[in-house]
């Protein structure tokens, strides 16, 4: 594990932190990959959580977006407590999720994290093309990283809403139709993060669909 300082710590949303920390020399990772972090203090150390980079590679720091959870009681709860100069240990990086070509990203809350490397990555590279994002949150606060989306994509950033009735916006889940009314091309490549209910619900919606196993890629947080 390598310490690294906190370089800024700030609420993105009420419930997510933007953090940026020192980068260890060294140290690799591609868009859509996690690291286990831990708080550098004596009581937590040892506690290891996955986190996902929302910097690319080429930055000089490591970003993060962190949804804290004060009823676990674990490490997220202490993260929110944190101030510019604390330090956090980063270890190994990990995670398979990467781009496989156009299609559309779905995320739910914090499982946008590896979307916003992949769509940053391609946005550097002039292919940001017809990808398209499909984002589930709770209310238009909770949106992680509006203006960014909105500025990369346009049209091609769908917000659903499930606690919000917001003109702007889509209300309820994400339903096959929602999906269906999205598809353009015959064989996009489907992108999915999220909470385990919002998984097993859009995946049982794309096998409906009649989407093979093969065009999808996945992780639960
Ligand atoms: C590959 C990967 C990448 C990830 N990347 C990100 C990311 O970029 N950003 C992000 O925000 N998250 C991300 N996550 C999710 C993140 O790792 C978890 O939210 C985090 O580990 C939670 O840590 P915690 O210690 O606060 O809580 P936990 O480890 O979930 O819980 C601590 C303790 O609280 C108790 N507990 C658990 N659930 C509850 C509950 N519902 N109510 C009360 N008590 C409970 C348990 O006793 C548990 O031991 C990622 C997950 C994975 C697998």
């Amino acid at each position: 594990m390598k310490a690294v300082k906190i370089l800024s710590i700030e609420n993105a949303t009420r419930n997510v932190m933007h953090v940026k920390t020192e980068k260890p020399q060294g140290m690799t990772y591609l868009p859509g990959q996690a690291v286990d972090v831990a708080i550098n203090s004596p009581k937590w150390k040892d506690e290891l959580r996955p986190f996902t980079f929302t910097s690319l590679n080429s930055d000089m720091y490591l970003e993060f977006f962190i949804k804290t959870y004060p009823d676990h009681k674990g490490v997220t709860k202490q993260i929110a407590k944190l101030i510019n100069g604390d330090s956090l240990l980063i270890g190994d990086v990990f995670g398979d999720i990467r781009y496989e070509g156009e299609g559309i990203f779905i995320a739910g809350g914090a499982g946008i994290t590896p979307f916003m490397a992949i769509l940053k990555d391609l946005d550097k590279n002039n292919s940001i093309g017809a990808n398209k994002l499909i984002f589930a949150n709770n209310t238009a606060e909770d949106i992680i990283g509006n203006d960014f989306f909105t500025q990369l994509l346009g049209k091609n950033f769908v917000n659903v809403l499930s606690k919000e009735e917001n003109k702007k916006y889509e209300h309820g889940y994400i339903t096959k139709e929602l999906i269906e009314s999205q598809l353009q091309n015959d064989k996009p490549h489907f992108y999915l993060c999220g909470p385990p209910p919002m998984m097993d619900a859009v995946l049982k919606q794309l096998k409906e669909l009649g989407v093979e196993e093969s065009r999808i890629v996945k992780e639960v947080y």
